[in-house]
């Protein structure tokens, strides 16, 4: 084994790791999808740990950007990565007190500064997990009676158990981070207060509270909002479904069912008086919803699923996208298909009708197109209407923040949107508070949450005149012998093992996880992105021997100047030659153009060049930051 050190293109080799560029916490994830497909998995943990304090969550549910960016995704299906992440999390059980990834954070001396974090999600607590490292004082302030944010609130049990968001957050208060819990900023405390007594704060409050939308009969009892059905389901409270519950769209509900499946979730949480009630019945008023409500469709899908497993008898989620625009996860509208929600599409509500105060149906219209020719949200619709019968109406469109606790705060500033208003350290308009997570972007996802609570840390701690120093330690890692695993190319996207629908009871989780075979299996069919093809001109003799062999015909042996006008080649030529490739006569020089999605990484070029012209060498490269 051979090693070098310069990196002359950093943002080449990052654009070669496509699925660690597209994560906003830059995960490893090759190199931990790798680890497994060698057996080994505390290696694999550890990556996958490394800068996540929510690995065990994220295994089951992260958005997985990484997967929509894997090359593999390019040849058949991208790799499993996400899964994967599960794989080596489940094999490390932090409830037994052993956490390997101890070692690889830890803390620092107590600095004598005090944080206050408003809202247990995982924005907050991320940061509040690295603040504590810091050596800061940190008390987390969270209105609900549990912490986990939308892990717990929003996300029903069947896709994450309530002992791995436990665990996690239990692991993260054990860095000596303070937690209160049924504490409303603006009820309990007021935010004058919490700016006195603390040296810094961070809004991570999210987004609690559910649109609604102004159509006839919103009012009617037996309309529900989304995130408050969600809220009470999730915290255990009693919710009164019909047996059709139409999820905004729909569909029907079996009240026996639905307290019983409810109880059951209530001895767990034990939670003793509901946080948001039923708006129907009281007659809230509606607003108009906002283009942004459409931004998520996955508490639609959830509250449809949730009532399903609360007995209703017939669940319909009506979707103003088509099948292929719903922004929902496929692989979750086929589970939910596959519990018997019926999914209409191309359908939006146009008014709730009811009878004597009480929902009989909802009447929807035909969409025939969301986004206008701007690609701004603007539905369009034909006059081709239906009523579908139900008794229970949730409106599950979209979330917006409650920033009442801001009342008279005029210096931190809300934006058009009704988010927090920041600037690119997280900083709002007033100095010593920041913002993160949703109630800063606005919806969005988990992993965005943890980037955000590490980026929020960092500020705070330049904000007391901290400094964070980042070293990159590189270099090559030149391979001698290179070989992809034998048959990777053949292997498929490994399924994951669901339970069957007729067990999907009550609070059972329908993922079951990768068994040791599928894992290993998935993880052998990754294609290496770290481990580049080099070529080293002054030695090509130009014999085309490498092109021949390719078996993704990804090389093309070229004349120079075929590539001018290119501008990705244009400063390397002028570098070479000292003018541009326009100036260049026929046939003085050649190049060699590669199509770095197509290549496997199988080395036969390199076997192949007579004259050692082309090597693999991985990029390796470890990320150190000293606080000071
Ligand atoms: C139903 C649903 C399903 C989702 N599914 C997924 C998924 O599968 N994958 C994914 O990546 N993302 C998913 N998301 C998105 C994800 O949950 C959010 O992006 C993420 O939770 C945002 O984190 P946060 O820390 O900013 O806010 P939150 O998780 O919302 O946490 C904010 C916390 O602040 C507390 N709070 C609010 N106001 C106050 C106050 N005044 N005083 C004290 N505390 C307060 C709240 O009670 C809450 O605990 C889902 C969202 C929903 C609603």
């Amino acid at each position: 084994m051979r090693y070098s050190v310069t990196v002359p293109d950093q943002e080449y080799f990052d654009r070669n790791i496509p699925c660690r560029t597209a994560c906003p916490i830059h995960t490893e994830c090759g190199r931990y999808v790798q680890a497994i497909g060698i057996s080994r998995d505390e290696e694999a943990y550890l990556l996958a740990r490394a800068p996540n304090p929510f690995a065990y969550v994220l295994g089951r549910i992260c958005a997985h950007p990484c997967e929509d960016a894997c090359r593999r995704g390019k040849i058949d299906e991208p790799i499993a990565i996400c899964a994967l992440k599960r794989y080596a999390t489940d094999r490390h059980n932090l409830g037994g007190g052993h956490d390997p990834a101890r070692k690889l954070l830890p803390p620092a001396a107590k600095r004598g500064k005090k944080v206050a974090i408003v809202g247990a999600g995982v924005c907050g607590l991320t940061c509040a997990h690295d603040l504590a490292l810091l050596g800061y004082s940190v008390d987390v302030f969270e209105s609900a009676p549990v912490p986990g944010g939308m892990l717990y609130l929003g996300i029903p049990h069947f896709r994450l158990p309530r002992e791995i968001i436990k665990m996690e957050v239990d692991n993260i208060l054990a860095r000596g981070v303070t937690l209160h819990t049924r504490v409303t900023l603006g009820r309990d405390i007021s935010f004058a207060e919490l700016r006195s007594q603390f040296d810094a704060v961070l809004l991570a409050t999210g987004l609690n509270k559910g649109r609604e939308l102004n159509i006839p009969g919103a009012h009617l009892a037996g309309v529900y909002n989304g995130i408050d059905f969600l809220i009470n389901a999730n915290l255990g409270y009693e919710i009164e479904l019909g047996k059709r519950v139409v999820v905004v769209g729909g569909g029907n509900v079996a009240i026996d069912v639905a307290r019983a499946a409810v109880r059951l979730v209530n001895e767990s949480s034990g939670a003793t008086e509901p946080l948001a009630g039923r708006h129907g019945a009281s007659g809230a008023e509606a607003t108009q919803p906002e283009p942004a409500a459409t931004e998520s469709l996955q508490p639609a899908l959830d509250a449809a699923r949730m009532a399903l497993r609360s007995g209703a008898e017939q669940v319909c989620l009506v979707s103003l996208e088509s099948r292929q625009q719903m922004p929902a996860w496929q692989s979750e509208v086929h589970e939910a298909e596959h519990e018997g929600i019926v999914v209409e599409n191309s359908w939006g509500p146009k008014e709730i009708v009811g009878s004597d105060g009480v929902v009989t149906g909802l009447r929807v219209r035909a969409c025939v197109s969301v986004f206008d020719e701007n690609g701004r949200f603007n539905p369009a619709f034909s006059d081709e209407e239906k009523v579908i019968p139900c008794d229970t109406v949730v409106l599950a469109i979209g979330q917006q923040a409650d920033l009442s606790f801001l009342g008279g705060h005029e210096d931190v500033q809300v934006t058009p949107r009704g988010i927090l208003k920041i600037d690119e350290n997280l900083m709002t308009t007033a100095p010593g508070v920041f913002a993160g997570g949703d109630v800063a972007f606005g919806p969005r996802v988990l992993v965005e949450a943890v980037a955000n609570g590490h980026r929020a840390a960092r500020s705070i701690h330049v904000f007391f005149n901290g400094k964070s120093t980042k070293t990159v330690l590189s270099r090559f890692r030149i391979f001698n012998n290179w070989e992809m695993p034998r048959g990777f190319l053949g292997i498929p996207r490994q399924t994951m093992p669901v339970l069957p629908a007729n067990r999907r009871i009550g609070i059972a989780e329908v993922e079951l996880g990768f068994d040791e075979a599928q894992g290993r299996a998935e993880g052998l069919r990754c294609l290496k992105c770290q481990v580049n093809t080099i070529f080293d001109g002054s030695k090509c003799i130009l014999c085309n021997g490498c092109v021949d062999i390719c078996p993704e015909n990804c090389l093309r042996l070229v004349d120079l100047t075929q590539v001018q006008g290119d501008e990705r080649y244009e400063a390397l030529i002028r570098k070479r030659y000292g003018m541009s490739a326009a100036n260049l006569s026929p046939g003085r020089a050649g190049a060699i153009i590669k199509n770095e999605e197509k290549c496997i990484r199988c080395a036969l070029c390199a076997q192949r060049c007579p004259t050692q012209a082309i090597t693999m060498e991985a990029l390796e490269q470890q990320e150190r930051e000293v606080f000071e």
